[in-house]
């Protein structure tokens, strides 16, 4: 399948012929459709897969189609382990949204949180953020999730690895019960299936 035989805004088309894509990668192949229809999904794939643009693209283009909202709120939340990926997913956004009116900003913890905090106040619409960084920001008072329609968990069975899936059920329990959620883990131990069971509803199954 090619990119331009899917219906999307020609920014959006134009920014990923300038990257160099033309044809989407099998998890892309399988699992756009579903998401642009707004589904949950629970994807079982490795990094290098072309996962990223998979959920980025379809969730960059819902959010152009539901057009412009008053404030800069956060409306898309995608959860990474480590920071390395939570740059490179902030990177592949910011490539794909360059000639969109979206702002993305990627928050980690380890370095000071000022610039940061700055960046939030400015107004953000996609945030990337790894989960200690995000829940202490939130106890603070700088992040609000109340308007995410846009939920990504991406390296889930890495989280389970790291420790980190008390902070990501906290986080989960900020957002709206209404949102499309996208489940991401290589491989799907009993206690990441269980996770992945509380957040989606009734999701497409896609494996690569
Ligand atoms: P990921 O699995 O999301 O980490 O992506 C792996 C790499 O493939 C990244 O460098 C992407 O920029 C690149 N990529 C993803 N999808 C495509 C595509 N359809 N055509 C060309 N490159 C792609």
């Amino acid at each position: 399948m090619l990119f331009k035989e899917l219906e999307m805004n020609p920014s959006l088309l134009r920014a990923l012929k300038e990257a160099g894509y033309n044809k989407a990668t099998p998890i892309q192949e399988e699992a756009m459709p579903h998401l642009l229809e707004k589904k949950d999904l629970l994807g079982c794939a490795q990094t290098g897969t072309g996962k990223t643009a998979a959920f980025a693209l379809p969730i960059l283009q819902n959010l152009m189609e539901e057009g412009p909202t008053e404030k800069t709120v956060i409306k898309a939340l995608i959860l990474a382990p480590t920071r390395e990926l939570a740059l490179q997913i902030g990177e592949s956004f910011q490539t794909y949204a360059k000639y969109l009116p979206l702002k993305t900003q990627v928050i980690f913890g380890g370095v000071g949180q000022n610039p940061q905090t700055a960046a939030l106040k400015r107004g953000v619409d996609i945030l990337v953020a790894t989960p200690g960084r995000l829940l202490d920001l939130i106890g603070q008072g700088f992040i609000k999730l109340n308007q995410v329609s846009y939920f990504v968990l991406d390296e889930a069975d890495m989280m389970l690895d790291m420790g980190m899936l008390h902070d990501v059920r906290r986080i989960i329990r900020e957002l709206p019960k209404k949102r499309q959620s996208m489940f991401f883990s290589a491989t799907m131990p009993n206690e990441i299936e269980k996770l992945a069971g509380t957040i989606l509803s009734n999701p497409v199954k896609v494996e690569v």
